[in-house]
């Protein structure tokens, strides 16, 4: 099977689209994923629509410095979850670049890693929520980050960032659904046995059921 025909790709590689052609606009979307929800999907697809993107790449985090280890799923199965909620969409694809690096994941290394593969010519977006893209903000090595890529923060239910201050011409704030779903409150439904139905796509339930996760605290 091709990279191609399975959208996912290892090592932040830049594979060839379908019709042979390369991408120009590649969306980046890092995110712990656990669980991948609908309020990710929405983002990246609207996005994609604002930017003109020709892909959204998906990254779950290996090791997040910013969270306990111990508390967050196993990369493989964050990775699996994230495959299978993107593989409908050809514009979407997952890369393994985080989730093979050892020791902890930093954004920085990944940004310096995607513009390699892709090359100085493609435009690369890294697409974030408010909550996040404030911490990123207060980042010491900032500079460098907004060299790499353009940054597009996303409006988030309870969180809110303001475009003061913001670095000229180096991020967006846009405005995409709003949707108030997080991966903790996912957890916690199925921990409690609530339903995740329609805040998760149909696959991730399933996935979720068929392998326990999320039962215990
Ligand atoms: P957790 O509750 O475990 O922190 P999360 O729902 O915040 O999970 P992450 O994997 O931490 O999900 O988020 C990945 C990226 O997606 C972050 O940039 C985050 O801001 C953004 N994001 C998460 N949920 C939403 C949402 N509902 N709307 C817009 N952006 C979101
Ligand atoms: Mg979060």
């Amino acid at each position: 099977m091709t990279q191609q025909a399975t959208g996912v790709s290892h090592g932040g590689s830049a594979p060839a689209r379908r019709d042979g052609s390369a991408p120009t606009r590649v969306g980046i979307m890092g995110g712990t994923f656990d669980p991948i929800h609908h309020g990710h999907l929405v983002a990246a697809s609207e996005v994609a629509h604002l930017f003109g993107l020709d892909e959204v790449v998906f990254v779950p985090t290996g090791h997040p410095w910013q969270k306990d280890l111990d508390k967050v799923t196993p990369s493989e199965d964050r990775y699996l979850m994230t495959v299978i909620a993107t593989a409908e969409n050809p514009q979407f694809r997952v890369d393994r670049i985080e989730i093979d690096r050892s020791g902890p994941t930093y954004t920085l290394d990944t940004l310096r890693q995607m513009r390699a593969a892709y090359g100085p010519d493609v435009e690369l977006f890294f697409i974030t929520g408010a909550d996040a893209l404030g911490a990123i903000l207060s980042w010491h090595n900032v500079d460098e980050l907004f060299d790499l890529a353009h940054f597009v923060g996303c409006n988030r239910p309870g969180h809110h960032l303001s475009d003061t201050g913001l670095p000229e011409g180096k991020v967006s704030l846009v405005e995409v659904p709003a949707l108030a779903i997080s991966s903790t409150e996912c957890r916690e439904r199925v921990r409690k046995g609530e339903p995740i139905w329609y805040l998760v796509p149909d696959g991730i339930v399933r996935y979720i059921h068929k392998t326990g996760l999320y039962l215990e605290p």
